[in-house]
């Protein structure tokens, strides 16, 4: 007979990043686990995962709770991105209502290092409010959303990189944008900021490799990086990598296990 402690944890992975990935990889070849990996949907061609997926939002923190009661969850697992701050807050709030246990997976963010020359800011609108009010050559790392906010100094001659092409708004015409997804490398980049004249990049602190050619690159070009800060997010308990997440799930595995549940 099969006892609840036999069949599989039922996690779901809110996802949209690398970690996520793979973790769903890592989790698609572990037949003690049933995992779920949800994507908002934003992007038109999302890579191949190895699990079962749902798209698109629950409706909020009650609409995710509701998800959760309903799926039979058992642990929750929040590795989107570190600027995906509504869903990570409304994560907090769903586990807590469903009392399931939540676990975050964070990369780190970048620090400064010899050589940088960063500002930072709280917000998209303050990076951009911190471009010189005379036109500039700027990259935009900062993705498809900010887009409007550019707009808001036209001033300047913008290269936009995001995922999924997109046109840019009537009075950004001038603007490139470079439709490609990441990983990324540090020549490229540098190649790309030569080309365009680059003096000024705008980042948000996403921290990990596949994006952080750009900085390396206006660092080796001298190039101003006006670097947005993560937003806050609350208190949970949070892990760096895809092995510590594993290593979590294993722990609550074997707690169920000792409780015969
Ligand atoms: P957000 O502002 O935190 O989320 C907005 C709403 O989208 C959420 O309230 C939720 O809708 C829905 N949502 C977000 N992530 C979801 C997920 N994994 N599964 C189901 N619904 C989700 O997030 P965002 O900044 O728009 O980012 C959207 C997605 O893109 C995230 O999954 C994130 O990992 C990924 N991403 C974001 C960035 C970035 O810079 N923000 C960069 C790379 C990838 P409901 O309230 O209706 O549930």
């Amino acid at each position: 007979m099969i006892t609840n402690s036999d069949s599989p944890l039922r996690v779901l992975l809110l996802g949209g990043t690398s970690e996520a990935a793979s973790l769903a990889h890592r989790l698609a070849n572990d037949r003690s686990v049933a995992a779920t990996l949800s994507l908002a949907g934003r992007t038109a061609n999302p890579a191949a995962s190895p699990l079962p997926v749902r798209v698109g939002g629950f409706g909020g923190a009650d609409g995710l709770s509701a998800y959760l009661t309903r799926e039979d969850i058992d642990l929750l697992i929040d590795a989107t991105h570190p600027f995906a701050a509504n869903i990570s807050r409304n994560a907090i709030a769903a586990a807590a209502a469903a009392r399931i246990p939540l676990l975050a997976v964070e990369r780190p963010p970048w620090t400064p290092v010899n050589g940088d020359d960063w500002t930072e800011y709280d917000s998209i609108e303050a990076a951009i409010a911190g471009l010189p009010s005379t036109p500039q050559n700027v990259f935009s790392g900062l993705g498809r959303q900010a887009i409007p906010a550019l707009s808001g100094a036209p001033q300047h001659r913008y290269v936009i990189r995001v995922v999924d092409a997109s046109e840019p708004p009537a009075n950004l015409s001038h603007a490139t944008i470079i439709a490609a997804r990441g990983p990324f490398r540090v020549e490229d980049d540098i190649a790309l900021f030569t080309r365009h004249g680059i003096r000024h990049v705008l980042a948000k602190n996403a921290g990990g490799n596949a994006t952080y050619s750009k900085i390396e690159a206006a660092r080796q070009l001298g190039i101003k990086v006006h670097m947005v800060r993560r937003p806050a997010i609350g208190s949970r308990p949070t892990v760096t990598s895809v092995e510590e997440a594993l290593a979590w799930i294993e722990t609550h595995r074997h707690r169920r296990s000792a409780r015969g549940v």
